[in-house]
């Protein structure tokens, strides 16, 4: 079977189509949060992510903002005003889906979380001292993650620090190792590649296949700054910070 897994589409929908078409044939589609936020077409995200097939998918902290389940001041104010007018174009359809997303899922050898394991919401898994901290607040084999919007591998060492991978377009991996995997984000990438990312986990091979792909960054600048989101959250996508 081969599972789409997609972190961070942050309300990007020309990012997520580009995606969508590039990945190929894929059975089930999983997604690790942050599903709204910053950019211009939250509703279309949502609409599309949900006709999925075997869609399983978490809650990020810009979901939660969205939603009034967390604090928009814990956000900065360029984060904030994005989620604030985002928040306004929510249809019912999208609330009820948004609403019913899970923290934390554990599924047969693989945990789900957004930002960490120990803290979902709000960690972001950046050295091997955090990711070592968070290896014990699991117990399945493989974690994934997102919130980072950096495509990472973190492996767990017992005797050492977690030794730490930042994969590149077409690598591929698979190790027999405990490791915390983050696909790196559809719709806002800050690894200094602007190209949208996404992974192919084939659990036959048990390979998971890092990819990214090209889409018209311009045509979404051009919805956010229509819509008055900060102009910051345009022009850093051409940067993929
Ligand atoms: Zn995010």
């Amino acid at each position: 079977m081969k599972t789409l897994i997609l972190s961070d589409i942050h309300a990007n929908l020309t990012a997520f189509e580009a995606v969508l078409s590039d990945a190929g044939s894929f059975d089930r589609v999983w997604c690790l949060g942050d599903v709204v936020g910053y950019g211009p077409d939250p509703n279309e995200c949502v609409a599309l992510l949900r006709q999925q097939p075997g869609l399983r998918c978490i809650m990020g902290n810009h979901d939660a903002a969205l939603m009034g389940y967390i604090d928009i001041h814990t956000f900065n104010e360029q984060a904030a005003r994005a989620v604030a007018i985002q928040s306004e174009m929510l249809n019912p359809e999208s609330r009820d889906f948004l609403e019913l997303l899970d923290i934390v899922i554990e599924e047969g050898d693989i945990t789900f979380a957004h930002g960490s394991p120990r803290d979902p919401i709000w960690e972001y898994i950046v050295n091997s001292h955090i990711a070592r901290d968070n290896f014990s607040a699991y117990q399945s084999r493989i974690c994934l993650i997102g919130h980072t919007h950096i495509p990472s591998i973190f492996i767990e060492n017992p005797h050492a620090r977690p030794s730490i991978l930042t994969p590149q377009h077409a690598d591929r991996w698979r190790s027999e190792k405990r490791f915390i995997l983050n696909p790196g984000s559809v719709g806002q990438p800050r690894d200094h590649n602007p190209k949208a990312a996404y992974v192919i986990w084939d659990d036959e091979e048990d390979t998971f296949l890092f990819k990214r792909v090209a889409y018209d960054v311009e045509a979404v600048q051009e919805r956010i700054l229509a819509l008055g989101i900060p102009s910051r959250h345009a022009t850093r996508l051409s940067q993929g910070i």
